[in-house]
């Protein structure tokens, strides 16, 4: 699929939803969406058996914008002054029946952080993804200039032990140009293929553009869906 994202016409290799997938994805995620609470201890989790979408990523990757785009919310996430204020597992409802649990984690990789509160995001982190069984998907988001880096493979071999089926999505694509977009999606595809709990299809979005923000919504529609 050709999308235009920025200036550039830039081939998705996203999948090809079809028009109900967007529609749908689009009711969902354009719904409600309201803050349950922010969880920093693993007793305090949600107890009512929604399904569950979390987004991960380095902090400044840009996934307060992701998700304020994804819900078309100016001002649900919030969009760092500085990087890596957000310390715990956000917990928002989505959509008008209350479908989906959508979580914002912890940023990570934030340089400034003291040891002892990375430890503690690490293990919460940890204890989260571990025990969940509602977490249906958790979508890893990755900077489309820069692609995967130590720390996200860190995450990545977590989700892999605690067999959290997971998902990339390139974050301000809109950024590289389009040669250099195509070799980190492809260099993406290629580390991806030797992870297990890696879903394949790579989502390539821009939050100041929308670009890619609906196939996303429709990804998430089809985890709510799920029975
Ligand atoms: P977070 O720390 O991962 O939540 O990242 P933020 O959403 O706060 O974004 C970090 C910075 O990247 C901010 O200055 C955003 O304006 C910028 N940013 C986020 N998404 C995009 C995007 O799609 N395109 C561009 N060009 N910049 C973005």
């Amino acid at each position: 699929m050709t999308q235009v994202i920025g200036k550039q016409a830039i081939i998705m290799d996203s999948p090809e939803f079809s028009a109900a997938d967007i529609a749908r994805g689009e009711a969902l995620c354009k719904g409600p969406c309201v803050f349950v609470k922010g969880v920093t201890r693993i007793d305090d989790l949600p107890k009512d058996n929604r399904h569950e979408v979390a987004f991960a990523g380095r902090s400044n990757v840009g996934k307060s914008s992701l998700i304020n785009a994804l819900t078309g919310k100016k001002t649900l996430a919030r969009v760092s002054v500085t990087p890596g204020r957000t310390r715990e597992l956000n917990f928002f409802v989505l959509g008008k029946e209350g479908e989906l649990h959508l979580v914002d984690m912890p940023g990570y990789g934030y340089a400034r952080a003291a040891k002892a509160q990375i430890k503690g995001w690490t293990r919460l982190i940890g204890d989260y993804l571990k025990g969940r069984r509602e977490l249906k998907r958790a979508f890893l988001l990755i900077d489309a200039r820069h692609g995967i880096k130590p720390n996200d493979r860190e995450t990545m071999k977590l989700l892999d032990e605690t067999a959290v089926s997971y998902q990339v999505v390139l974050t301000k694509a809109d950024k590289p140009k389009a040669s250099e977009l195509a070799a980190v999606q492809a260099k993406v595809a290629e580390e991806l293929a030797k992870h297990p709990a890696a879903y394949p299809l790579i989502l390539t979005t821009s939050a100041s553009t929308g670009g890619g923000i609906p196939e996303l919504r429709a990804a998430v529609a089809e985890i709510a869906s799920q029975p």
